[in-house]
């Protein structure tokens, strides 16, 4: 479920595009694979990936093009991206950052550099992906065993309401619109639409108890706020 990351990779070169889907599937990651930034627009608005691979020269729109594209558009603006080019030189390297890259990989590149790459981004840009535990006030949450705990005692949660809660956990303080909580869960949960979020909110407050259920406050006109007391 929620541990395989999804990548998509966005690379006309045939020979760079195999090595690029060879190697990270390897490394346990699903990947979609396309030629160009078109296809990959397509791509994204079917299903948000956990992060994208993008050429910066691409037939037809430009890698920078679509990186400027996600960045403007609210509900790509944090998608992880990291950027792929052969050219090397620093004024390419600023380029790409200056237009919300997260990171720069400069072909040829080591598959094993690139992952490692590919896993400080996720860390960074995306932590309810990478798997770390996380405590807020009285509620314990671990990805990697799916369990969660207010004042050490376990909490039966279905698997949407684990996954907002997560996504709630490592946004703390930070008022989230309904359609950021749905575009962090749709990779998991494709039938999900607008209002269930709400019907999801409510059974994960029902479950959590009042300490929890306190964590999670409405924020009218714009969605959910996950408080850390500690703040
Ligand atoms: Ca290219």
């Amino acid at each position: 479920m929620s541990d395989v990351k999804r990548i998509l990779v966005i690379e006309d070169e045939v020979s760079i595009q195999e090595l690029l889907c060879y190697s990270l599937e390897q490394a346990g990651f699903e990947v979609i694979a396309v030629a160009t930034a078109e296809q990959g627009l397509a791509e994204i608005r079917s299903e948000l990936p956990s992060i994208v691979l993008l050429d910066l020269m691409l037939p037809g729109m430009s890698g920078v093009a679509l990186a400027k594209q996600l960045r403007s558009d609210s509900r790509t603006r944090d998608l992880p991206l990291i950027m792929v080019t052969a050219r090397a030189e620093e004024s390419d390297r600023v380029g790409g950052l200056d237009i919300g890259a997260d990171d720069y990989v400069t072909k040829p590149f080591s598959p094993r550099e690139l992952i490692s790459r590919i896993r400080a981004v996720l860390r960074r840009r995306a932590p309810h992906l990478a798997g770390e535990p996380v405590e807020i006030g009285l509620v314990h949450l671990d990805p990697a065993a799916r369990t969660v705990t207010v004042e050490g005692q376990p909490v039966d949660l279905g698997p949407t309401e684990f996954d907002l809660l997560q996504y709630l956990m490592h946004h703390p303080n930070r008022a989230m619109t309904r359609e950021q909580l749905l575009n962090a869960l749709r990779g998991d949960h494709k039938a999900l639409v607008d209002r269930t979020v709400d019907v999801y909110v409510r059974r994960l407050r029902g479950a959590l108890g009042p300490a929890g259920e306190a964590m999670i406050e409405t924020v009218r006109g714009i969605g959910y706020k996950l408080t850390s007391t500690a703040e």
